[in-house]
């Protein structure tokens, strides 16, 4: 017990790479950890935990680890009793009912009666029961979409994020179930240690920190003096926009932070406006 935070991620999967580039923009200096079970942060007292992601919500409800980083399908379908501090973006997927191309499901109604394939027995029976529906459910533990081509079920349901899985399977998607992505949770007694909850306040506000930045970007043009007013009429900026003079008279320099997906919407209008040399660069933490 060195009492560093106790973090728990996916050994080897979708979750890996993505958590470990997270922390790194947190500022986190990971040792290599490749095969090891435990790694070390060198300059923050944080260990982290290599698990499958099935056991990770159980492991921090133990206190085996004090946070985690899991889907929230997994969450849900283990039922634990551990928090969702924050949702991190990244790990996105849906879980969706499969049906055989030769075959319809034109509504949800249609279910009933059905037997459905799935390793999300919690999340579909929930599901069902809420949407008053009634049908049969098998539980698998994997390779869920092969049960309707060897006779076990008429659909499934399962994690679909391409789609190509099941069109080898001959699948189509249909009606969504849940929706979900990567979190990081904690253990209730994580947020009573004072020392570890106030690890966590720091590591939580770089992450946010982080999070924001990635979904901004730093808008950079040359205007004409005279579209000043236009010009940040446009701008969908998070701040007031820095407005700056330059050599030339009677142009300005306009800077401002606006969310990475407005950009396309802007940039025609910006042009139409007299915007020139327009750069969009982007932003590795912003603290707000
Ligand atoms: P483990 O060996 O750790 O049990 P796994 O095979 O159960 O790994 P992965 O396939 O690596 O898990 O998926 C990990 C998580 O990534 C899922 O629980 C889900 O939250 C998310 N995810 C994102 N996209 C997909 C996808 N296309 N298919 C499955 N999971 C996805
Ligand atoms: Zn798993």
């Amino acid at each position: 017990m060195n009492g560093n935070l106790k973090l728990a991620l996916q050994k080897k999967g979708r979750l890996t790479e993505k958590s470990l580039e997270l922390l790194r923009l947190c500022g986190m200096e990971v040792e290599n950890y490749s095969e090891r079970l435990v790694v070390s942060v060198r300059n923050f007292p944080l260990d982290i935990l290599f698990l499958r992601d099935d056991d990770i919500p159980e492991y921090v409800q133990d206190g085996v680890a004090d946070i985690g980083i899991v889907g929230e399908n997994v969450i849900y379908e283990k039922q634990t009793n551990t928090p969702v501090l924050e949702k991190l973006g990244f790990g996105r997927c849906s879980l969706l009912f499969a049906y055989p191309e030769n075959k319809e499901l034109k509504k949800l109604e249609d279910v009933n009666g059905k037997t459905i394939a799935t390793t999300y027995p919690k999340i579909l029976k929930d599901f069902l029961k809420s949407n008053n529906l009634n049908a049969k459910v098998i539980e698998l533990s994997g390779s869920v979409e092969i049960a309707p081509s060897l006779g076990v079920a008429d659909l499934i349901c399962d994690i679909v994020s391409t789609g190509n899985t099941l069109m080898m399977n001959k699948l189509k998607k249909s009606f969504k179930v849940f929706d979900s992505e990567a979190v990081l949770i904690s253990a209730e007694t994580t947020l009573k240690d004072e020392k570890k909850n106030e690890y966590l306040t720091d590591l939580r506000r770089r992450i946010r920190s982080v999070m924001t930045a990635h979904s901004s970007k730093y808008l950079m043009m040359n205007i004409p003096k005279n579209s000043l007013d236009k010009i940040i009429g446009i701008i969908p900026s998070l701040k007031s926009p820095t407005v700056l003079h330059l050599a030339e008279k009677d142009m300005l320099a306009v800077h401002a932070v606006i969310p990475s997906d407005k950009f396309w919407h802007i940039i025609d209008d910006l042009k139409a406006a007299g915007a020139s040399g327009i750069l969009l660069l982007p932003i590795e933490n912003l603290i707000q």
